[in-house]
């Protein structure tokens, strides 16, 4: 039975080795196992006929009973095309075809029956279909119908050598036909009965020979939920072992150094959320294991005191402690805000970054080495291997989304045991997601902002008011407050973004001299940059024109307003990022969304949504919900142990919760793999582990 499945699919009717061969490198497909699992990724509905009188635009695919009533050879040149009126006796439609060819004028008659399938789409004042599909009504009447009709992934090589959908779908009608038993069950019946899932063998077939839309979304939610639970079983038994495998240093400890800054030095009274968060990272610093905890909490939450804090806690267990940022200027941001809080303790805190050079850089090096530096703040550069640590317990980095799985590996070779750590971002991403793209981390969350803030107050204009926009620029301004102006750069090398914000730097110097202003973007030297950012840190000039070099970090609390240009152009996790670069002192804040005057629904919805809420889970989701499983998809699928070849990590999330409860129930219930009930998950899930190259253990 398996040796079968096993089998190479060279061997399998209709498929010769030249089909093998592309298959393999196109699709990875090489068993008959492969083919079997190759899911086509959406189904059209050919269960439907519709009447040309009904078709209105923004319909998908549509299929149509009729004949072509005419034809006629219109255009010049490259826009020479076949056009033919198309009748079902209720209307007529245009088809056309642009790429001529003998065959093709041949190919249909007039006065014959044809169904037709196809995408109708407004061409001028009328619909036309471009490069319907034809067949004579009397074939298709003959021949079984798949009224689900699967459409798989294609290549360019693929559609050259004529391997479409419907022979992919021939082909595993072939490999089934030859089956001689079920498909073998990768579920345990209970796992089926509790989940209301279909057998594997049912879904596979399903999915590729269906009847009706019910069949083909009951097979899609078994492969689904099949994957998704596999993955979770992999991932929660990997974090489980993980944390019997690597000791910690036990911070057993709340000692002095802890205790007198948060009695007498606290600047302020830490909110419940601070409290919460730190009493979890505590849990993890005294149970013996090595700590690997995500802090998500968004711009403003008061992350760093935090760190603060729980660096204090490394201190107090005889450990030092370093803080890690993604950029030379946040570091030194953190440098100086935490030093100077510290300052009460006598504490030696320093900052090492690619700026210290020299000596300095040598005499921070050796207090790093000989235990004199307590707590170092730095960059990247805090990894390189010259920088050794006497004992080094505890580190966090900041804004973790620049640092991958490998940085945090070199982390590990800091000490005789790896050192705790903690990761901070303010990247909200829901936490069903977060837990699996973060596999290997315990997730914290601060959910609630300090006290007394007032929340930003989001405007969108059009181009067209920006008078009033300035207007409200300028009393700003006046108030004493600064400002930012943003404008899109999505490649730094895009001349015409550049263009874009020159431009706006000198419309905005001419508009409100003679208030002074600054710029900032990706093309200027660093020391420009850093020059720029420090003289409007110091309030030398009041408006900073820049590109989103300023997203991550920057602390000015004096300015009071965000002014993005070409909005629509960013995306709502990005458009969040920027906001909370305000509201950060006492005063009012605004952040204002320019956007041209015409807008599609899309934009206008993301807009709202920007207007509606300061919340950044709730704009997390809805980025998600926009940009669908796009780019944080990519990315956040990079770090799974398996790929997901029909499971959405955002589209499936509740799917998702119930697999991880699942998956989370049988490592309970079977914590060393020896109950024979579950024997036929482990043996899959061992199989998937062996297919998968990708599982990356950070260890
Ligand atoms: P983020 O989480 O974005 O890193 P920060 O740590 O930079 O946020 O904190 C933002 C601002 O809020 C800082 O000026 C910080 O001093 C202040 N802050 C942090 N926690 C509190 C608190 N509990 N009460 C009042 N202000 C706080
Ligand atoms: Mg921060």
């Amino acid at each position: 039975m398996n040796s079968y499945l096993d089998q190479d699919i060279t061997y399998l009717k209709g498929v010769g080795s030249v089909r093998a061969k592309l298959l393999a490198s196109e699709l990875g497909v090489r068993t008959v196992d492969d083919l079997l699992n190759t899911y086509p990724f959406r189904h059209e509905d050919r269960t439907k006929i519709h009447r040309i009188c009904d078709l209105t635009e923004g319909m998908q695919h549509v299929q149509l009973r009729g004949r072509i009533v005419n034809f006629q050879k219109l255009g010049e040149g490259p826009k020479r095309r076949l056009v033919a009126a198309f009748s079902d006796g209720t209307g007529f439609i245009q088809l056309v075809w642009f790429r001529l060819s003998k065959y093709l004028e041949t190919a249909y008659k007039v006065g014959v029956d044809y169904q037709l399938f196809g995408e109708p789409k407004p061409f001028g004042n009328h619909l036309s279909i471009a490069h319907p599909e034809l067949e004579e009504l009397e074939k298709v009447k003959n021949r079984p119908l798949l009224r689900m009709q699967p459409v798989y992934h294609s290549t360019e090589r693929l559609d050259k050598a004529h391997i479409t959908s419907r022979t992919i779908n021939e082909l595993v009608a072939n490999a089934l036909e030859k089956l001689s038993a079920p498909l073998p069950e990768t579920l345990t019946p209970e796992l089926m009965r509790e989940h209301e899932l279909v057998s594997r063998d049912r879904a596979i077939r399903d999915l590729h020979f269906s009847q009706n839309a019910q069949d083909v979304a009951a097979a899609r939610r078994r492969l689904k939920f099949e994957e998704l639970f596999f993955l979770q079983l992999s991932i929660l038994q990997y974090t489980k072992n993980r944390k019997i495998t690597y000791a910690g240093w036990p911070f057993l400890k709340v000692g002095s150094q802890f205790n007198d800054f948060y009695r007498h030095h606290l600047p302020f009274r830490l909110t419940e959320a601070q409290k919460r968060v730190i009493k979890e990272v505590h849990a993890d610093l005294k149970s013996g294991r090595q700590m690997n905890r995500l802090l998500q909490g968004d711009v403003g939450s008061g992350k760093t005191m935090v760190a603060t804090l729980v660096a204090l806690l490394a201190l107090d267990n005889g450990f030092q402690a370093c803080i890690m940022a993604p950029t030379e200027i946040l570091a030194e941001q953190h440098f100086k805000g935490i030093s100077s809080q510290l300052s009460p303790l006598g504490l030696r805190v320093e900052l090492l970054t690619g700026n210290v050079k020299g000596r300095r850089r040598k005499t921070i090096l050796e207090g790093i080495a000989n235990g004199e530096v307590q707590i170092t703040v730095g960059t990247h550069a805090l990894i390189e291997p010259t920088v050794a640590f006497l004992n080094l317990g505890l580190v966090v980095i900041d804004e973790q989304h620049r640092f991958g799985v490998k940085q945090r590996a070199a982390l590990w070779q800091k000490n005789s045991r790896p050192p705790h750590i903690l990761v901070m971002t303010a990247t909200p991403i829901p936490r069903t997601l977060a837990m699996t793209v973060y596999g290997d981390l315990d997730v914290s969350v601060i959910d609630q902002l300090p006290p007394g803030r007032k929340p930003i107050v989001t405007k969108h204009f059009r181009s067209t008011q920006r008078q009033q926009l300035y207007n409200g620029v300028e009393s700003e301004l006046r108030k004493g407050r600064q400002v930012y102006f943003v404008y899109p750069l999505i490649d730094e090398n895009e001349n015409l973004d550049l263009l874009a914000l020159e431009q706006g730097f000198e419309a905005v110097s001419e508009a409100f001299a003679p208030w002074k202003v600054g710029k900032v973007h990706g093309r200027m030297k660093p020391a420009e940059k850093e020059e720029a950012m420090r003289a409007f840190s110091a309030g030398e000039i009041q408006i900073l024109v820049s590109t989103t070099v300023i997203e991550v970090g920057v602390n000015v609390p004096n300015a009071s307003v965000m002014v993005v240009e070409n909005a629509e152009r960013f995306g709502l996790a990005q458009l969040h990022q920027l906001r909370g670069r305000v509201g950060r002192g006492a005063e009012q804040s605004y952040c204002i969304l320019v956007t041209k005057d015409n807008l599609s629904d899309n934009t206008r919805q993301r807009m709202e949504i920007m207007v509606d809420t300061n919340d950044g889970f709730v704009i997390a989701e809805a980025d998600m919900k926009f940009r669908g499983p796009g780019d944080l998809e990519g990315t956040a699928q990079s770090g799974l142990p398996f790929d997901l070849k029909i499971a959405h990590l955002i589209g499936d999330a509740a799917l998702m919760s119930e697999a991880r409860e699942a998956a989370a129930r049988i490592i309970e219930a079977d914590p060393s793999e020896n109950d024979n009930r579950f024997a036929v998950l482990w043996s899959q899930l061992h199989r998937l582990r062996r297919e998968q190259q990708n599982f990356s253990s950070i260890s």
